[in-house]
């Protein structure tokens, strides 16, 4: 049970694991799923919480895997215990609770400063610990030593990036299920570090937000969007264009203003756009973000509740937000064609968005035959890499002009 030295694989940056649960079929289960997907890693287990932190030493894990119901200390309280001490540098819940009240303790340990990389109802997959590897790496680099750091960015970092302009913008088409026509696009930030490469925009979001410039950063890259959208329009492309706006930004008393100066100045019109939110609005001043999102919506602009299903947002929230959009999140439509469990779920949903009148958007499309089931359910438009990953504007306009059509054709056999 004792953690051996780290020796991480080639395409996971996870080298040591701490699986803990009471049942020791479900840990033995969890821990060889754990060998299998980050190979090389160092892989122990506890029992119950106080095993674990006796087992654990000072030198943060990568991840760790745990359940919620143990005896002697039960996975709330060691959840507190590991981000008080900062004992792993991510966890993933997993419990055989109602995952209602499995995502709400993830909430309570992000809202402690853990990374939570998913929260799960047991048993554990090789796919869910894939998923969790790919988020993982998103955040973290490894350096010479072959640990695993995080990436510090600063707030000159970003500075730096806008003045000397290596922030981009790519864009990503959503098309309707019945027919593929190209509805609109979402613009999706890119940093292209001169010394680092391409960084993710989950971390530069994420360092913009905790040094005080998710406003100058976000505002530059709105100035991008417009001006890539009236190019657009004078060419005859009138699609509409979604950007991205982090919660924190909703309390800036000057956002509006900032926004309304901008469309004027590339003459564009509230309807052609947008703003996608996700449910981390409805934490914090509710009352404020309410506010300006409603002032928004009353401006003309779309606004769409992205990521939903990863969260708490349940019908009520839903009801008092003034969206125009449903985004389904890519954890619940990746693979959705395998998993019959969840059409209750993806109905449920498209029929409360239709008494609400919102379009629903599944993001994450990767295989077809989710794209047909998701069509079956009459979700409205669709996004993912089945059909296109998010592009420069350049290579979005050649994707129109020689994909597009192709892609319908291949799709008119089934409308
Ligand atoms: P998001 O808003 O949920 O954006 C969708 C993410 O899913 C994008 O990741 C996109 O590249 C990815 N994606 C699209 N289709 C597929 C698919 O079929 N399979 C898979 N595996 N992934 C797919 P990306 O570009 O890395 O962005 C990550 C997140 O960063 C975004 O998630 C958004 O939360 C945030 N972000 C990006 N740009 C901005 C921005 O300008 N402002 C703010 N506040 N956040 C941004
Ligand atoms: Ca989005
Ligand atoms: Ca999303």
């Amino acid at each position: 049970m004792a953690l051996s030295p780290p020796a991480p694989s080639a395409n996971t940056l996870i080298s040591r694991v701490f699986v803990v649960d009471d049942s020791s079929v479900q840990c033995e289960h969890a821990a060889s799923l754990c060998r299998e997907v980050f190979v090389g890693a160092s892989v122990s287990m506890a029992f119950d919480g106080k095993q674990a932190l006796d087992l654990l030493d000072d030198s943060a894990v990568d991840l760790m895997l745990i359940d919620l119901e143990m005896p002697v200390m039960d996975g709330i309280e060691l959840i507190g215990e590991i981000a008080r001490r900062k004992l792993s540098r991510s966890i993933l819940i997993m419990s055989a609770k109602d995952p209602k009240l499995i995502s709400s303790v993830g909430m309570m340990a992000e809202a402690g400063g853990l990374r939570v990389l998913g929260c799960y109802q047991k048993p554990i997959t090789a796919n869910i610990l894939h998923q969790a590897s790919t988020q993982f790496n998103s955040h973290s680099t490894r350096t010479s030593s072959g640990l695993t750091n995080e990436i510090i960015i600063t707030a000159d970092d970003l500075d730096q990036g806008i003045q000397n302009h290596h922030f981009n913008l790519h864009y990503q088409p959503k098309l309707t299920t019945k027919g593929a026509f190209l509805k609109g696009v979402e613009a999706l930030a890119r940093w292209n570090h001169p010394k680092l490469g391409p960084i993710s925009p989950l971390t530069f979001i994420d360092a913009a937000e905790n040094s005080g410039r998710i406003a100058a950063l976000s505002l530059h890259l709105f100035d991008i969007a417009l001006r890539q959208k009236a190019y657009w329009n004078q060419h005859g492309m009138t699609f509409s264009l979604a950007f991205n706006l982090s919660p924190s930004l909703l309390l800036e008393d000057e956002l509006i203003n900032r926004i309304e100066a901008a469309m004027a100045q590339y003459d564009i019109k509230p309807k052609e756009l947008i703003f996608e939110v996700t449910e981390n609005v409805m934490l914090g001043n509710v009352a404020k973000s309410l506010q300006t999102l409603t002032r928004l919506r009353l401006k003309g602009f779309g606004i769409a509740l992205d990521d939903y299903g990863t969260g708490f947002a349940n019908a009520e929230q839903l009801v008092r937000l003034p969206a125009t959009e449903l985004k389904l999140d890519r954890s619940l439509i990746h693979g959705i064609a395998k998993k019959p469990q969840l059409e209750k779920l993806i109905s449920s949903t498209v029929t409360l968005a239709a008494d609400l009148n919102l379009i629903t958007v599944a993001e994450g499309v990767e295989d077809i035959e989710d794209f047909y089931l998701l069509k079956r359910f009459n979700i409205d438009q669709v996004q993912g890499y089945h059909f296109c990953r998010p592009l420069m504007a350049e290579h979005l306009q050649q994707w129109i002009k020689s994909d597009l059509a192709k892609i319908r054709a291949s799709l008119m056999n089934v409308d």
